[in-house]
């Protein structure tokens, strides 16, 4: 890597979440503080060589009140500093960091500089806190360069030790410092005495183009989790909401779900009103291969599209952009069946775009 501490510039944007929370001392409760005491915390940042500039929302969101607001202004942030930056970290919330990451991989298009989103699970302030190693860690890998170019422009989160494509990733522990995982694309580096990066992992633009920032999604979009026993009332209900565009419906296994007919009668009428429904699995790992049951296959017939290995964060923010743009139910479709940055594995390609 380039010996380059002096000269990277990194603006940190705290939006929220446990990383920057204190203990209310009278009830208890933790509560977002002022983004100074961050700093004070961490005085190594200032050591580390780096020059670190700061923005802060204000208030400070805890990540489960954030959505598509939070992530356009994160977007303008990012858009308006895009030049003046060598890399970006974001603290956030842990609960919907996937989901923020996943958008904010569709909404900087063409992006050619690290997006690292982190967080943490005890506040920075407490002594045991994995707060300090997961920010320091993190503009670590926002300033790496290599031959002058970053060696990671993508959206990515690192937590604990590991940096994963932030489409690719779940929060799967509500207690545990190792909190993420990326089951179905290896994790981009690891953090030890040394960050080791997996550079063939890694997406790498072929060419230079502007940063394109997006603004437009379309909220009308559900998850139908499947159960067995779901009643017809319930499916109906989820399929029948007034203006609903898309739902991403998480199935058993590798994308089955029940075969009555009332089940895939709905699916059908729905799916001939123009609604998308993205068959993403239940399962953490693995993907959705809809022929290889006759459970499945009666998904395919009624005209429900593979999600792939596509988490449901990453399926659920695909399809508000994707109809943020006004594209018809077809277009859509289209979409789901290609990798727009790196999100699924298609059968036959890899993933690494
Ligand atoms: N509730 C917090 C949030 O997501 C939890 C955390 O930061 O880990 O904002």
């Amino acid at each position: 890597m380039d010996n380059n501490k002096q000269k990277a510039s990194i603006l940190l944007i705290y939006t929220g979440g446990t990383i920057g929370m204190i203990e209310n001392t009278e009830t208890g409760m933790l509560e977002a503080f002022n983004f100074q005491h961050l700093m004070n915390h961490v005085p190594e940042l200032k050591r580390l060589g780096y020059s670190v500039s700061s923005l802060q929302f204000d208030p400070p969101l805890d990540s489960s009140d954030m959505g598509p607001d939070s992530w356009m202004k994160i977007t303008r942030i990012i858009a308006d500093n895009y030049q003046k930056y060598d890399g970006f970290v974001i603290l956030h919330g842990t609960d919907t960091m996937s989901f923020t990451a996943s958008a904010l991989s569709f909404m900087l298009e063409n992006l050619s500089k690290p997006v690292i989103l982190t967080g943490s699970q005890l506040p920075i302030g407490m002594i045991r806190t994995d707060g300090k190693e997961n920010l320091i860690t993190a503009i670590e890998i926002a300033a790496a360069k290599e031959n002058g170019l970053p060696v990671v422009p993508e959206v990515c989160i690192f937590f604990e030790n590991e940096l994963f494509r932030g489409n690719r990733t779940s929060k799967i522990n509500a207690d545990n410092f190792n909190a993420f995982r990326s089951y179905n694309y290896p994790s981009l580096a690891k953090a030890g005495i040394y960050i080791k990066y997996d550079t063939a992992q890694i997406y790498r633009p072929a060419s230079r183009k502007p940063l394109k920032a997006h603004y437009l999604l379309d909220r009308n979009i559900a998850i139908l989790k499947l159960f067995p026993g779901i009643s017809p009332n319930v499916v109906e209900s989820i399929l029948t909401i007034p203006n609903l565009k898309g739902v991403v419906m998480e199935t058993f296994g590798s994308g089955n779900a029940p075969s009555c007919d009332w089940f895939i009668n709905m699916l059908k009428e729905a799916v001939g009103r123009g609604l998308v429904i993205v068959n993403v699995t239940q399962c953490s790992a693995g993907v959705v291969e809809m022929h290889r049951y006759e459970t499945g296959h009666k998904l395919l017939d009624v005209g429900v599209v593979s999600g792939f290995d596509s988490t449901t964060e990453s399926a659920v923010a695909k399809l508000m952009f994707l109809f943020g743009h006004n594209l018809s139910p077809e277009e859509v479709k289209e979409h789901m069946n290609c990798s727009l940055i790196g999100e699924v594995t298609l059968p036959g390609f890899g993933s690494n775009r």
